[in-house]
């Protein structure tokens, strides 16, 4: 299964990536996430990221770009893949054809996860990150155990620095202007499944699984 997860930003993209993959025995492939890991290792990509992660801007596509190719070359990523947060505009849409197309390995489908955009901020003020591990969780819809600590690896939990009002609000305009066209391109290629981001996780979990089994033959 090779596929997309698309979705604004409070969507809860990163949550239903980690079930969706496992689902599938299929890598995470998360730019967000490698961006932060960088910028915890104090990498020199890590510095350049950080200087458009917290401001809500893009990181370059030359970046970006040139960093997926090199993760879609791993041995995990040969037999399938989920991506989630890349492509997020056209011109990475097209970068990311074209590297498939070489390969003849073309995309199985992009699940957009659909959200109103009165409930995004809601979500992402009680979205929390763990520091360690990076896995997702939510003060209401998706909460830890434990209040503050990873389930998975008892790290700390904290609130990203771009899920901070001022950012979010650049965030959101970034998606409008430069993602969502990404959800018309995929439509046209015939590979865009819409899938309803309401509900808790394990709800959507199956409604995502559900629709990707009727559109997608496996
Ligand atoms: P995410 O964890 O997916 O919400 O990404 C956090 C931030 O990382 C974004 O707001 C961007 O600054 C940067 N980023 C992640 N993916 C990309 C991408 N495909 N292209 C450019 N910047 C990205």
């Amino acid at each position: 299964m090779r596929l997309i997860l698309v979705g604004p930003p409070g969507a809860g993209k990163g949550t239903q990536a980690v079930h969706l993959a496992a689902h599938y025995s299929i890598p995470h492939i998360s730019t967000g996430d490698i961006f932060r890991t960088n910028i915890k290792n104090n990498t020199e990509l890590g510095t350049l990221a950080q200087s458009y992660m917290d401001k809500g801007e893009l990181v370059p596509d030359s970046v970006t770009n040139e960093m997926v190719k090199d993760r879609l070359t791993w041995d995990d990523a040969q037999a399938g893949f989920l991506l989630d947060g890349f492509p997020r505009n056209v011109l990475q849409a097209e970068v990311l054809r074209a590297v498939l197309a070489e390969k003849s390995t073309p995309l199985d489908a992009v699940l957009e996860l659909s959200i109103d955009d009165a409930e995004i901020i809601s979500r992402l003020s009680g979205r929390r990150t763990c520091s360690q591990c990076s896995a997702p969780f939510h003060s209401l819809f998706n909460p830890p155990k434990v209040e503050n600590i990873c389930d998975n690896c008892g790290g700390a939990l904290i609130q990203r620095e771009d899920d901070k009002e001022a950012t979010i609000a650049r965030r959101l305009e970034v998606y409008a202007e430069q993602t969502k066209p990404i959800i018309s391109f995929y439509r046209n290629e015939g590979l865009l499944i819409t899938t309803s981001a309401r509900g808790d996780v394990t709800e959507i979990t199956a409604r995502a699984i559900a629709a990707l089994t009727a559109a997608v033959v496996h």
